[in-house]
């Protein structure tokens, strides 16, 4: 003690501030242990994936943070300051990697504040142990090994007691943490603080093949104050809800074509608009010729459910007129195979044909919103009217079929026996668009920014995004990002600017 009121202020004061650092540290390896779920979406922004991302949450990240939270109290308390080494090698090695992938990995930083955090750190404690270097020797012979130990086992101790407090007022933790959050979630619009522009955003980046984390087709475009859903795939309704998008307020649904991976999750929307956004009016659905069926369909499968509804529930949530869909079929088209179905002040909808045949016929959408444009493909070959509709466009959302990885799967698949498989990833190859002939379409017609979705075969990890796009980014001179569900791309009006944001 008497070595510490000798020193100078302010070896004292980064004393302090490091033993703080290890405090913060110290508590971060508890939250990773006692709750690796909210630690991860608060800290990591990420998502553990299943069970086995859980158990590496707890023993990885919680080891990690305890362990240099613990030696960073000891090199503060112990006056062995060169004890911080060893926290302060691990901060670096962290934003050594968060700096990597900052440079590596086409997504936008959202742990900018994690990264300031860690770089904070680092600073704080080479002070703190450079400060002391030079009293360095008289204060470590001051504290003897036995005593060493003894505080190292305290600690140990300490920790440990409130690992097993945590684990025993779980319940308390979870009530609290969901009463904090439901008053403040629940009445949430995801659109809500998004400024007056053009955005799109992506729900459903998947194809047929399943894949872990993508949903069936869906994007949705916010034109000011007018929001469509493009293509409904299984599963998109669930991202809509999750990205919080006020389902009351669709003007319309816009089917791309009738396959199953781009309409499979309508029911699913028709009814979570009419009772989750209490809608007074069927939701329209527009789309090419046999939508009609379609809609009718999920009409009729959905009606013993809508009576079950209308019966349990007010008329203020559950309005019969509300239910279900009103289908609208785009049947005439200039001579360009375009048609304009939807026009407002400054925003113009246009339906376009596209090549997905047998698929007839198969629509893209344009949307363009005071001098800002997106194009959404829809499943197709590259096509003339794709190629005339896309000039200029800010945005150009694209389907792709990577015909190298495909191959591979087809040889796997006649290798492994599975002759139905492998001959599926070869009647694929014949409608739809490969990722080079994307970035042709994109640089000849101006694009600025190309955002693939609608994957085939899958994509579930980035170590796959530089075989899937190939020669892509030798051919486009703009940025090309591989869509997520959750992305949304904003363009303001009168700028050139294409801003990425996060919905989930
Ligand atoms: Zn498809
Ligand atoms: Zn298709």
């Amino acid at each position: 003690m008497n070595a510490v009121l000798g020193a100078p202020r302010v070896e004292v004061a980064l004393r302090w501030l490091a033993a703080a650092v290890g405090v913060l540290l110290l508590l971060m390896g508890l939250g990773f242990l006692v709750m690796p779920e909210l630690l991860a979406a608060g800290i990591l922004a990420a998502e553990p994936a299943r069970a086995v991302g859980i158990n590496s949450l707890r023993g990885d990240f919680g080891g990690l943070f305890l362990g240099m939270g613990l030696f960073t109290l000891a090199g503060t308390l112990t006056h062995h300051r060169r004890l911080l080494s060893v926290p302060i090698a691990f901060l670096a090695l962290i934003v050594m990697g968060r700096l990597t992938s900052m440079i590596v990995d086409d997504l936008p930083v959202v742990t900018a504040g994690a990264l300031a955090g860690e770089v904070l750190f680092v600073l704080v404690l080479s002070l703190s142990m450079r400060s002391s270097s030079v009293r360095g020797v008289a204060d470590r012979r001051s504290v003897s090994a036995a005593t060493l130990r003894l505080r190292v086992a305290l600690a140990l101790g300490v920790v440990a007691v409130i690992v097993v407090g945590a684990f025993q007022v779980q319940r308390q933790i979870g009530l609290r943490l969901l009463a904090a959050a439901a008053s403040s979630q629940l009445a949430v619009d995801g659109l809500e603080a998004l400024p007056d522009g053009l955005h799109v955003g992506l729900a459903g980046t998947g194809a047929p093949l399943p894949e872990q984390r993508r949903h069936g087709g869906c994007s949705f475009v916010l034109a000011g104050e007018h929001l469509f859903i493009v293509d409904s795939g299984p599963g998109s309704t669930k991202a809509l809800e999750l990205m919080r998008l006020p389902l009351a307020d669709i003007r319309a649904v816009l089917l791309t074509h009738l396959h199953s991976d781009h309409m499979g999750g309508l029911g699913e929307l028709m009814l979570k608009a009419w009772t989750r956004g209490a809608r007074t009016e069927p939701l329209n659905v527009v789309g090419p010729e046999g939508v009609e069926q379609v809609v009718a369909g999920f009409n009729l499968a959905y009606s013993i459910d809508t009576g079950f509804r209308v019966a349990h529930h007010p008329p203020t949530i559950a309005a019969p007129e509300g239910a279900g869909g009103v289908a609208e079929a785009v049947k005439s088209f200039d001579a360009d195979g375009a048609a304009v179905i939807f026009q407002a002040p400054d925003l113009k909808v246009t339906a376009f044909l596209v090549d997905h045949r047998p698929v007839k016929p198969a629509f893209g959408y344009r949307f363009d919103y005071k001098g800002r444009s997106v194009v959404i493909s829809g499943d197709t070959l590259p096509s003339e009217s794709l190629r005339r509709q896309t000039q200029g466009a800010d945005i150009l959302l694209h389907e792709a079929l990577q015909p190298e990885m495909l191959q591979i799967i087809h040889d796997a698949g006649l290798r492994g026996g599975q002759p139905n498989a492998a001959q599926l990833s070869s009647d694929i190859l014949t409608y739809h668009t490969f990722p080079e002939e994307v970035a042709r379409i994109a640089r000849d017609a101006n694009v600025r920014h190309v955002v693939f979705h609608h994957f085939l075969p899958q994509v579930p990890m980035r170590i796959f995004h530089s075989a899937f796009l190939g020669g892509t980014r030798d051919i486009f001179p703009g940025p090309v990002t591989m869509g997520v569900e959750g992305m949304v791309f904003s363009l303001p009006p009168g700028t050139s600017d294409i801003q990425m944001g996060w919905l989930l």
